[in-house]
């Protein structure tokens, strides 16, 4: 039984929910203590308590201290079962954490799976639909794990009710090199919902003028969600994969403001000339392991990606090395442990 500190580096849901993760592709069950112990809030959110009772249908896994606010939880995995599934958070908990939960299992799994899932599609400090759509998918699939998303309705903090549904079958894995950046195609999106449509229209004004791409470049999508919400998005499309910048408009916050600061981050992620920005790179380490190895050039690791890291090395025989190339870019690469 492997034991994990859930307070140990990052000590977020995140140690939870790779934990999850690997003990369904490995059969390894695990027993995990002090939970987000370092949080407001300690102990297993809604998010988390879906991500626990999602995995524990799809491995048909025996489980201790499934409960709301638990600190503790135990898990045996029994074997990943493909199939059809809906997973409702009930809140507006993020959709897309709980669905990278499941997706290592699914890809491991004897046949296709399908998920639908409700809650938050656009959350702060959670990877955005569009995140997933355009920069996690697009890298797992060129390391051989098929992956379709859709997403009927978006959701925002607080009334959630987005829809998103993922497609999946056996992985082939192969290892993947992130290594070079090339001049990126620059696209942006601005999603509305219950909230006039002067605010997403000078959004796009400030998106069009600051990344200096055509108006008709930024989209406008309306009335997208049950709740109000407003979400900036800009794509970066590279040659051989993508990278998001999501910033969600606040009460207080001008609609200009909320364009700027989506800019800035894009700006800045195109300026720091590596493929993979820090988001995607405490993400990508999980599918990296499963392929076995690979590589990419980043910007200096989070704590995220070295907790991440750790834990995935006490699951898999695989050992990360997160070295730093010059004085901007560092290198993660992973390889079977000697
Ligand atoms: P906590 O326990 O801190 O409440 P949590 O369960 O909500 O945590 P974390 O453990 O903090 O989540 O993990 C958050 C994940 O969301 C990380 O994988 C991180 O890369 C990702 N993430 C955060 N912000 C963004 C963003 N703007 N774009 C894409 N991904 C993001």
């Amino acid at each position: 039984m492997i034991t994990l500190d859930g307070s140990a580096g990052e000590g977020g849901g995140q140690v939870l929910r790779t934990a999850l993760a690997l003990s369904m592709v490995t059969g390894q069950p695990f027993v995990i203590e002090r939970i987000r112990a370092k949080r407001e809030k300690p102990g297993l959110a809604r998010q988390h308590l879906t991500a626990v009772l999602a995995a524990a249908e799809i491995s048909v896994a025996r489980v201790e201290g499934a409960e709301l606010g638990s600190m503790r939880l135990a898990f045996r995995p029994g074997p990943v079962q493909p199939g059809n599934y809906r997973f409702a958070i009930g809140t507006a908990g993020s959709t897309t954490l709980v669905l990278q939960t499941v997706l290592p299992a699914l890809w491991s799994a004897s046949g296709p799976a399908s998920v639908e899932l409700v809650g938050g599609t656009h959350n702060p400090l959670a990877p955005s639909f569009d995140f997933l759509d355009h920069a996690f998918a697009p890298a797992v699939r060129a390391m051989g794990a098929p992956l379709q998303l859709t997403m009927r309705t978006a959701g925002f903090y607080p009334a959630g009710g987005g829809q998103l549904r993922a497609e999946t079958s056996p992985a082939h894995w192969r290892p993947t090199e992130r290594l070079t950046v090339g001049a990126p195609i620059v696209h942006a999106r601005v999603l509305l919902s219950q909230i006039p449509s002067h605010v997403a229209q000078r959004e796009q004004r400030v998106l069009s003028e600051r990344l200096g791409i055509p108006l008709d470049a930024v989209r406008i999508v309306e009335d997208c969600s049950p709740g109000p919400g407003n979400a900036v998005v800009v794509v970066l499309t590279f040659a051989d994969g993508g990278e998001v910048v999501t910033v969600l408009g606040e009460r207080r916050v001008t609609a200009e403001e909320v364009a700027h600061r989506a800019a800035d981050e894009a700006i800045a992620l195109r300026t720091a000339a590596v493929p993979v920005g820090e988001y995607l790179a405490d993400q990508l380490l999980l599918p990296m392991a499963l392929a076995g190895g690979g590589a990419f050039r980043t910007v200096e690791p989070t704590l995220h990606t070295r907790t991440n890291a750790e834990v995935i090395e006490r699951f898999l025989p695989v050992q990360f090395t997160l070295a730093a190339d010059d004085e901007k870019a560092w290198r993660v690469s992973v390889q079977p442990r000697a």
